[in-house]
């Protein structure tokens, strides 16, 4: 399985963030987002090839539980449902996080963080058309949000840029015919800076006041700015 990397660090968002887990993230992923944070797991992908065995063996380097597979897109990466079952066999709580473009298809996970992608993750001109229409066709699929929702505990994490975003997410909601209480909604302002992401605060925090969804702040980029391995 190509492996981006494995580091020990403290859970930036959603849920259980500030919880000190161990993250895998595996290579290689489905979707271009126009501003993905770690293109060295999705627009250029690298990284090196490890074995399942390697893999557990270097998350039982590290003293935490809490495991977080995560990419690049997790669910494309061959043997996935293996790396799970046997990180779940170990006692791990294991936390999935993915773009909700790929089924569950009974995969060992304690929280499935799902991220679908707006419309505002459509890739510029510097990836061809192909690519361009793949990443659009792919990116929202309000059934397999659904078959996550039914399969075990989740949350919905959205990267938000503008106040109009909220309308699509709510469709995308609506759409997955799935009851959502708004707390299990969380919305992070886009942005890879402090300054970034307090610029979008202000009426982020407002919205979610409003509707009841639950504002999602971006800790790792707070206590270590966006660097790779945190
Ligand atoms: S789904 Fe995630 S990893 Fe893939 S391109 Fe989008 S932001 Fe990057």
């Amino acid at each position: 399985m190509l492996i981006s990397e494995i580091f020990h660090s403290l859970q930036g968002e959603g849920e259980l963030t500030g919880v000190p887990s161990v993250f895998v993230r595996t290579s290689g992923c489905n979707l271009r987002c126009n501003w993905c944070d770690t293109p060295y797991a999705s627009w250029q992908p690298e990284g090196e090839n490890l074995e399942i065995a390697e893999i557990v063996r270097r998350v039982r380097s590290y003293p935490s539980k809490h495991v977080v597979l995560t990419g690049g897109e997790p669910m494309i990466a061959p043997d996935i449902h293996e790396l799970a079952f046997q990180l779940k066999e170990l006692g791990c709580h294991l936390t999935i996080e993915t773009a909700a473009t790929v089924r569950p298809r009974g995969i060992a996970c304690d929280l499935a963080s799902l991220s679908p992608k707006l419309a505002h993750s459509a890739p510029d001109e510097r990836l061809d058309d192909a690519w361009r229409r793949k990443h659009e066709s792919l990116r929202r699929q309000p059934e397999v949000i659904a078959d996550w929702i039914a399969a075990g505990d989740y949350q919905l994490k959205f990267v938000v840029s503008s106040e109009s975003d909220v309308a699509e997410i709510e469709e995308l909601l609506r759409d997955t015919l799935c009851v959502v209480p708004p707390h299990k909604v969380l919305l992070m302002p886009e942005g890879t800076t402090l300054e970034g992401l307090r610029a979008r605060a202000g009426w982020l925090s407002e919205l979610c006041k409003a509707r009841g969804y639950r504002y999602a702040h971006r800790l790792h980029v707070e206590l270590y700015g966006n660097r790779r391995g945190t």
